[in-house]
C-alpha cells in the first residue's frame, strides 16, 4: 500500500494498492516480490487496516489505483472496486491485459474510471518479454475492449534497451488504436527480475 501518490493516477491524488500475484514473468519486472500468488509473501496489508485507512482518507484522496501483480487474478476484484466506488473514490486499474473477460465485466459494471494496460512487446515477441507463453489473442482483445470502452485509458510499454529496439516501440505503437494514449516507461535495471538485466545496470 502506497498511501499517497501524485504520479500514479493522472490528474488525481491517489493511494496505490498492489495486489499479490501475477501470471506473467517479465524479465524486466521491478516488482518481483509481487509475482507469487501465495499469501505468505511478506508485506501483506490486512483488509481491516486497508479499509480503515481509506475511510480516514475519504474526501481527501481523489482516487485509488489498483495495481499489481496482476489485479484481474483476484476473484473478489469486482466487489473490491465496487466498495471503493461506493466510498466516493475514483478507481484506476493497472493490468497486463491477459484477462479480457474480467475487464469486460468491470467495464460493464462501471467500476473503473481509468485503465492503464501494459503492452509488453510487439505481439510476436510476447513470450520473451512476458516470460511466459502469453495469451497474445487475449491481450489483443483487451486492447480493443479498452480502446472502445469510452473510459479514459493509456497503453504503456517499458523500454528495455537490452531486449527491444526503437523499431519495436514503433511496431507496438502502430498496433494500438488511433486516439489511445501511448506511454513509454523507463526501465529500472537495478530491480529487474532477470539478474542478467541487472548486470547491464552495473556495467553501464
Ligand atoms: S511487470 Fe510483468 S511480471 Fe511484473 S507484475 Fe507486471 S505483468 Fe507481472
Amino acid at each position: 500500500l502506497v498511501r499517497f501518490s501524485l504520479s500514479d493516477f493522472p490528474g488525481t491524488v491517489a493511494a496505490v494498492i498492489f495486489t499479490q500475484g501475477c501470471n506473467f514473468r517479465c524479465p524486466f519486472c521491478h516488482n518481483g516480490g509481487l509475482i507469487p500468488l501465495g499469501t505468505d509473501a511478506g508485506e501483506l496489508v490486512s483488509e481491516r487496516e486497508l479499509w480503515g485507512f481509506l475511510k480516514e482518507r475519504q474526501g481527501k484522496l481523489g482516487g485509488v489505483v489498483v495495481s499489481g501483480g496482476e489485479p484481474t487474478l483476484q476473484p473478489d476484484l469486482p466487489a473490491f472496486l465496487k466498495r471503493l466506488k461506493s466510498m466516493g473514490f475514483r478507481v484506476k486499474l493497472d493490468t497486463n491485459g491477459s484477462r479480457p473477460e474480467v475487464l469486460e465485466r468491470l467495464l460493464a459494471e462501471g467500476l473503473v474510471d481509468y485503465l492503464a494496460m501494459d503492452v509488453k512487446a510487439p505481439f510476436a515477441d510476447y513470450p520473451q518479454l512476458s516470460g511466459v507463453r502469453a495469451p497474445v489473442e487475449r491481450v489483443r482483445e483487451s486492447i480493443g475492449l479498452i480502446a472502445a470502452s469510452g473510459v479514459e485509458h493509456e497503453f504503456r510499454t517499458t523500454f528495455v534497451p537490452a531486449l527491444m529496439s526503437d523499431e519495436d516501440l514503433a511496431a507496438i505503437h502502430s498496433t494500438l488504436p488511433i486516439g489511445s494514449v501511448f506511454k513509454v516507461q523507463a526501465f529500472k535495471p537495478e530491480l529487474a527480475l532477470d539478474p542478467t538485466l541487472r548486470q547491464v545496470a552495473v556495467g553501464a
